[in-house]
């Protein structure tokens, strides 16, 4: 095995809240690119996060979802909200599916268009755009405390990678690389870091994705915790087999610790 020693990080919901500039993007990607029919617009939309679109973070893999979500909420005509948010979470990818047929929509043109708006912001107003993120500050001491060991850390994300790279640039933190959604899955990637690198552990907000790293024969000696801080389902923090441990910001201390 290498004598490379890193840590995986995944980056919203790990590194970052980025709540407010979910919300932001998605809707002026609606604004801007969408042309769809059935919504109209009010600036005020940007002022709060409703919290049907909270509640539903958790079950969102790629950005694009996200564009298809803020529609459904701020349709004109039978908008998603709190009474039938559980219907469409409880069939979540042939709810999205039904959606993006129904609009003849393609999820990689959503894809583009969320990426798009975040270039827009950043072009007009790089400061007013990175104000949306909060940094859980925890974890960058984490990152930082791992540099002093010399041990490297590498971001996965299924975010556009320029966008990941902007932020944590200005928190400071220049991992060893960033692969965003273009570089592939998270498994494939982790399954080829194996062989370069010694991998001490990767940190997920996604129950799921960690579930196929410890499914899978290439990587499931890699430790996987699952971040209790980050956009997790309520049912996520149960039933958890032995092999993930739920993780608190509080443990990052103690993680540090054992990793010497
Ligand atoms: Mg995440």
């Amino acid at each position: 095995m290498s004598s490379q020693k890193i840590f995986l990080f995944d980056f919203d919901g790990v590194i970052i809240d980025g709540m407010h500039e979910y919300w932001h993007s998605s809707l002026l990607s609606c604004e801007k690119y969408l042309n769809s029919p059935y919504i109209s617009f009010d600036q005020k939309l940007y002022k709060r996060v409703p919290n049907s679109f909270k509640e539903m973070r958790p079950w969102v893999k790629y950005g694009w979802e996200m564009i298809l979500i803020v529609h459904e909420i701020i349709k004109t005509e039978n908008p998603l909200k709190n009474h039938n948010k559980d219907d469409f979470i409880n069939n979540y990818y042939q709810n999205c599916q039904r959606i993006l047929n129904d609009n003849s929509w393609i999820a990689e043109d959503l894809q583009k268009i969320l990426d798009k708006s975040r270039k827009y912001q950043i072009d007009k107003d790089f400061k007013s755009w990175v104000n949306l993120h909060n940094p859980f500050f925890e974890v960058i001491s984490f990152m930082k405390e791992l540099k002093k060991r010399k041990i490297k850390t590498g971001i996965i994300t299924t975010k556009g990678k320029i966008f990941a790279e902007r932020i944590l640039k200005q928190l400071n933190i220049f991992p060893e690389f960033v692969f965003g959604y273009e570089s592939g899955t998270k498994i494939k990637l982790i399954e080829e870091l194996t062989k370069t690198y010694e991998i001490l552990g990767f940190i997920e907000d996604r129950k799921k994705t960690l579930i196929d790293i410890k499914q899978n024969a290439e990587t499931s000696h890699i430790p996987c915790y699952l971040a209790d801080w980050g956009y997790i389902k309520e049912s996520d923090r149960y039933n958890l087999s032995n092999e993930i441990k739920l993780l608190k910001l509080s443990s990052l201390e103690n993680l540090v610790a054992i990793l010497q």
